[in-house]
């Protein structure tokens, strides 16, 4: 399915308090013939991560420079080492998501200035733990999240320090080095859209995944608020590193894309406002197109594979009408 609707300027809908400009942009950097100047200009325009991209690049620098326990420690199982990481994990995950909880949803510092959804988070509903959506999505991504993100990154350490992972640094292969920091976000878009592809099969949906969509509407701890087992797959895509040469900053860089960016791209509005003027663009319209209509946009706008595989829904009427008999079909198969 191609969906092709007329362009709708940014603004407020009947289904909508906010929305970008429709259709919901993504790349055209693997279009054909290709098209280098629209690719350049998207990358400046409408990616929305590029900020937060350079923000985890200098983080995943600071925390291997200060931030890291010696390697040679790490060579051995230790709970010393192993704790400092998962609390080095937990402030993190809590100061990105509960920052922008705080700032969005508690003090209300912008209103609703460029929020998708009407509806705020849901209270006194039995789907969510302790009947409350807040709570539950806190639970679930520091109980299970941050303790299985650290699980993964106690075992790469451990490899880097034994030398069981391919190690190399910027003078012995610069080019790499900086490759693979261009690469990953591809990767992870590749991995993410496969496997939340397998997620939406519907014995997966029912046992796993549907922790996740228990948030229609969205807000910043809903990111890392899944089940145990797509947190291991999720955060599973840290094991690359036992066979791609890279730098444990590279590690530690997908580390935050991974967990941290979850927060961002869950946050619920578009931008945050900072000042007049200033504004940082945060939210994924084309994701909180997928919590509110389910089998569609199973990637991110980072690479097209929505397009591809015709599971692209664009923001119109039409797109939500092919959703649901998508799901119609879907569902009257199993
Ligand atoms: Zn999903
Ligand atoms: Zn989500």
């Amino acid at each position: 399915m191609t969906v092709q609707n007329d362009p709708l300027k940014a603004g407020s809908s009947r289904e909508w308090n906010w929305h970008p400009d429709l259709p919901v942009a993504v790349t055209p950097a693997f279009s054909w013939p290709p098209r280098p100047v629209e690719t350049v200009r998207w990358f400046v325009n409408n990616w929305l991560p590029v900020t937060e991209y350079v923000l985890y690049t200098l983080m995943a620098f600071a925390t291997w420079a200060w931030l890291t326990p010696d390697l040679s420690e790490m060579s051995s199982l230790g709970f010393g080492w192993v704790l400092s990481l998962w609390l080095r994990n937990l402030l993190l995950m809590t100061l990105f998501a509960q920052g922008l909880h705080v700032w969005l949803y508690g003090w209300k510092q912008q209103g609703d200035d460029y929020k998708y959804d009407r509806r705020g988070l849901a209270r006194n509903h039995r789907i969510f733990l302790f009947n409350d959506q807040y709570w539950d999505n806190v639970f679930y991504a520091l109980v299970s999240g941050v303790t299985i993100w650290t699980a993964f990154d106690a075992l790469i350490w451990m490899a880097y320090a034994n030398g069981w992972a391919p190690m190399i640094t910027f003078d012995s292969n610069p080019i790499w080095f900086v490759a693979l920091f261009l690469l990953m976000p591809l990767i992870q878009s590749f991995h993410f859209y496969w496997l939340h592809r397998a997620l939406h099969i519907p014995f997966f949906y029912k046992h796993v995944h549907s922790v996740h969509h228990r948030s229609v509407s969205i807000a910043p701890w809903s990111g890392f608020s899944m089940h145990p087992v797509e947190h291991v797959g999720y955060m599973g895509l840290l094991l690359m590193f036992l066979v791609v040469p890279a730098h444990p900053v590279h590690f530690v860089f997908m580390g935050y894309w991974l967990a941290l960016a979850t927060a961002t791209s869950h946050a619920g509005f578009e931008n945050l406002v900072l000042g007049e003027k200033a504004k940082l663009k945060i939210g994924s319209f084309h994701h909180q197109l997928h919590h509110r209509y389910f089998e569609c946009n199973y990637g991110n706008p980072e690479m097209s594979w929505d397009n591809w595989f015709g599971s692209y829904h664009d923001g119109s009427p039409e797109a939500t009408i092919e959703t649901r008999k998508r799901k119609d079909r879907m569902y009257s198969k199993s």
